[in-house]
């Protein structure tokens, strides 16, 4: 029997003696790594700061936190999303609302956006578009209206390491304030846990760096006793223990190394599934013009949704659902949103499942998962 995840990490003998090495150094938390693995990141991506920590759901509490997101405030984002995107606007006392997805993209729509702007009697201090897949959002008309209706743009690119809008690699913060990435194992690269915020603006990034530990800070231009001595340092303002390991980052820093061609990989694993399946009525993913995708997911559209996952799992393909709209959660009801709130995105969680993808699925391994899907799907479609 089949024993194939929706998605895994990539880990070679490079990966586990860069991790050794850090156990056998003087530093295993903060130290050297980390600052290796912002500058790894900050290379692939070409933004000039990078906040690492122990993962995307920290890094979008720091990053809202530090955008000034507090009690009385709205964030709002795409209700296809983890729900990660959302609790860290709720962790810092903001409301949070969501705006209908692009039937074709399956992100957070440019246009739903505009109108429900249009309407709002409150305006959202941060929207967070989600690059759903690994592939990017209509960036241009979000930084558009985010000029005319004067929100923050944190883009959540948990999916999309490795991905480019046009001429911008995905985290170069050309058209949003801050950039999140994820570095669980099933994203495309893993420190096992972490996460990590890119920024062009400075001032951010130091606030972000406060935030990850505890508030505190040792620049003298911004403490209020002049120094009285090497010991000394102050905290001001409230901050959290969001620290990385040296260990997690060590990892982190070679698995950049490979980025492009884990990207490449699943750009390939991608092409086929779109070869082999076409003509069989399984609804394929759209790319939107000028995008790279990261394929951290492939997501199929079926009818019989129900039925096709079951036959896929009790095959031994271990298909999943990404993701079930966030103000369906039991805990997002007690804010008053109802079933029907966004058509599109329910429309698409109803139909959605995310087959096998991650850069050592072999291609006999994809073959096989193929062969299971069209049986799958061919026996629930036929219902
Ligand atoms: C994985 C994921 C997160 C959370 O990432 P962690 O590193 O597990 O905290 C947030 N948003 C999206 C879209 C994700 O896929």
């Amino acid at each position: 029997m089949l024993n194939i995840p929706y998605g895994r990490q990539s880990i070679d003998q490079a990966d586990i003696d860069a991790v050794v090495e850090v156990l056998k150094s003087d530093f295993l938390t903060q130290g050297p790594a980390v600052e290796r693995l912002e500058k790894a990141c900050r290379d692939a991506c070409g933004a000039p700061f990078a906040v690492a920590c122990n993962s995307a759901t920290s890094a979008l509490h720091i990053a809202y936190g530090s955008l000034g997101v507090g009690p009385g405030d709205v964030v709002w984002t795409s209700p296809i999303t983890f729900v990660a995107t959302s609790n860290a606007a709720l962790y810092c006392g903001a409301d949070v609302d969501f705006v209908d997805i692009d039937p074709r993209t399956y992100n957070l729509c440019p246009n739903a956006l505009e109108e429900k702007l249009k309407s709002a009697k409150k305006l959202p201090k941060v929207v967070t578009p989600v690059h759903l897949t690994g592939q990017p959002c209509d960036m241009k008309a979000i930084r558009a209206l985010s000029q005319n209706y004067g929100f923050k743009v944190v883009e959540d690119a948990s999916h999309a390491v490795g991905a480019r809008y046009e001429d911008e690699k995905t985290g170069q913060c050309t058209f949003s304030d801050a950039c999140v990435f994820s570095f669980h194992p099933v994203k495309i690269v893993t420190t096992g846990e972490g996460g990590i915020i890119t920024t062009q603006d400075p001032e951010l990034a130091a606030k972000m760096a406060r935030f990850r530990t505890h508030g505190i800070t040792r620049d003298p231009a911004l403490m209020q006793e002049t120094n009285p001595g090497g010991w000394y340092y102050e905290q001001i303002e409230l901050g959290y223990n969001y620290r990385i390991t040296d260990l997690q980052a060590a990892l982190g820093v070679s698995q950049f190394s490979k980025l492009e061609g884990f990207v490449k990989r699943r750009h390939e694993i991608a092409n086929r599934y779109v070869e082999k399946l076409s003509g069989t009525g399984i609804g394929l993913p759209y790319q939107l013009p000028g995008t790279y995708n990261a394929y951290h997911l492939f997501v199929i559209q079926v009818e019989n949704r129900r039925e096709a996952f079951a036959a896929m799992r009790a095959a031994g393909v271990h298909v999943n659902v990404h993701y079930i709209p966030v103000y369906w959660q039991p805990y997002y009801q007690r804010f008053g949103f109802e079933k029907g709130y966004c058509p599109r995105a329910e429309a698409y969680y109803e139909r959605a499942i995310s087959i096998p993808m991650y850069a050592d699925l072999t291609d006999e391994m994809q073959d096989q998962v193929i062969e299971v899907v069209k049986k799958s799907c061919g026996v629930a479609m036929s219902v």
